[in-house]
Formats: C-alpha cells, sequence, structure tokens
C-alpha cells in the first residue's frame, strides 16, 4: 500500500481570465522508504504538488491518501493532528522561532506532538549538521544557511513517516548540502522514512530512488533507478 496516493489531483488557482491550472489529473503512488525527487521547470507545480501532498493547501479536485487516510475530507483540526504527527516539514517559508534558541526550534515539533526523542538521534542529527555548538543561540545568531539547517533538523529529530522539503539545499555551499543530503539519505535507509523533496537541481536529485518530473502541471516522466540526467 503506498504512503502517499494522488488520485486524478487537479489544483486551480483563481478563476475567469487569472485562472491557472497548476495541477491537472495527477495519478502518483509513492512508498515508504523512497526517496522521492520532484523536478521541472519554474512554475510546472512543484511545489503545488508538494504543498496538497502535506496537506497545506486542498485540490480542487480528486483524491489524496496519506498513510491509508484520505486527506482531502479532513477538517482543518484532524489535517494539522495528521501534520503533526506524521510529516516533516522542509520549507523556506516555514521560519524557526525567533524568541526561542536553537535547540528549542528543533525540540518544538516533539513537544507539540508529544513524541519522545531519542536523544542518540538528536545528537547525531545536530553533529553531521555542524550545530553542536550553537544550540544555545537565537536563531537570528546563525546565518542563512545554519537557520536552513536548523530547519532540516527540526523535521528530523522526531522520525516522521514522511519528510516533505522544498529546495532544502537552496541555499547551501556544496559541502553543506551534501551533509543534508546525507542525513535525508539516512532518515530513509536507516528509519524507512519517506522523503519527497523538489529540487530544480539534478546534481541533488541523484541521492533519491525515483524522480517524478512535472511540467506544465502534468507528469512528464516517473523514474525508479534512474539517474536525473537520463530523465530531463
Ligand atoms: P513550481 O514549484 O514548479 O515553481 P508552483 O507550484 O509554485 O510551481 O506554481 C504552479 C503554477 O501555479 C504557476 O503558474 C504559479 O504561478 C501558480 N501559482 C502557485 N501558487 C499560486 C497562488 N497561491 N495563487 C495563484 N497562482 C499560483
Ligand atoms: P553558511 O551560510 O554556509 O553557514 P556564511 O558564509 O553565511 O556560511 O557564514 C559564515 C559564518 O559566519 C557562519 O559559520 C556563521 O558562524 C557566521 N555568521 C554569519 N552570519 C552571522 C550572523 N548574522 N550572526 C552571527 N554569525 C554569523
Amino acid at each position: 500500500q503506498p504512503i502517499v496516493e494522488l488520485d486524478g489531483v487537479s489544483k486551480t488557482y483563481g478563476h475567469g481570465d487569472t485562472r491557472v491550472r497548476a495541477l491537472k489529473n495527477i495519478n502518483v503512488s509513492l512508498y515508504k522508504g523512497q526517496f522521492t525527487s520532484i523536478m521541472g521547470p519554474s512554475g510546472s507545480g512543484k511545489s503545488t504538488m508538494l504543498h496538497v501532498i502535506a496537506g497545506l493547501d486542498n485540490p480542487t479536485r480528486g483524491t489524496i491518501t496519506v498513510d491509508g487516510v484520505d486527506i482531502t475530507h479532513l477538517k482543518d483540526k484532524q489535517l494539522t493532528e495528521l501534520r503533526r504527527s506524521r510529516i516533516g516539514f522542509i520549507f523556506q517559508s516555514f521560519n524557526l522561532v525567533p524568541t526561542i534558541n536553537v535547540l528549542d526550534n528543533i525540540m518544538l515539533p516533539t513537544q507539540l506532538s508529544g513524541t519522545k526523542v531519542d536523544m542518540q538521534w538528536l545528537k547525531k542529527v545536530v553533529d553531521s549538521l555542524g550545530l553542536t555548538t550553537r544550540l544555545k543561540h537565537r536563531p537570528s545568531e546563525l546565518s542563512g544557511g545554519q537557520q536552513q539547517r536548523v530547519a532540516v533538523a527540526r523535521a528530523l529529530v522526531s522520525r516522521p513517516a514522511i519528510i516533505v522539503a522544498d529546495e532544502p539545499t537552496g541555499n547551501l555551499d556544496s559541502k553543506t548540502s551534501d551533509e543534508v543530503l546525507a542525513i535525508l539519505r539516512q532518515a530513509v535507509d536507516e528509519f524507512g522514512q519517506t522523503v519527497i523533496m523538489v529540487t530544480h537541481n539534478p546534481s541533488v536529485a541523484k541521492v533519491s530512488d525515483r524522480v517524478v518530473v512535472v511540467a506544465d502541471g502534468t507528469i512528464k516522466a516517473d523514474m525508479v533507478g534512474a539517474t536525473p540526467e537520463q530523465v530531463i
């Protein structure tokens, strides 16, 4: 059974002359323990796809099933609960809380969901993202790249079943970018988590098991075990 399933999903923004069909009848199943990259040109619908999967936005048509639950008919409260218990977010727009330190930011989702934290895993995540000496700092005392790594750590500590990431290495130098991808890879390989990542960078997508190419709101290619260069 797929952990995420999109069945006839369409998303239209606006109406009349300003109508934009961001997703057009998307059918796709993603499986547990799979690292999927969503690629495609700017404006092709990648972020919209990630948003509807994560229950941040409703599709106009179709059904989305997450971990066996049809999320298209959930009430806001149930959606929030599902996100907290099952999904880790690495989004550039998901800001850190400025008034609390890095460690508290990282622990926030587990506190909200009441998840017990594996301290060894926390230490490993923080260490491999180079944040160990920054835990007591406020986010504003960190560079942009460090703040992004805090967001990665925050998404990983509770070991959510699904991690959705929108350009998680977008502002990072290549060394830091490799570290972030390695820890995401580890989340999949060691803990069977499912990663769904939007990227436009083929060398970033190389880390994934599957590449779904979106263009103009439809899936143009869907390849398991292929290199991104072969796909685009
Ligand atoms: P990508 O992530 O591939 O760049 P998006 O999913 O962000 O693509 O956007 C797909 C299309 O939907 C684009 O034409 C974009 O302009 C439009 N779009 C995205 N979000 C909105 C919105 N909130 N309101 C209106 N149009 C939107
Ligand atoms: P990166 O984003 O790859 O971490 P930067 O070039 O942005 O690196 O920053 C280099 C170093 O400067 C960082 O390791 C960080 O310690 C420090 N730094 C950058 N911006 C700030 C800031 N606003 N406050 C404190 N230290 C900063």
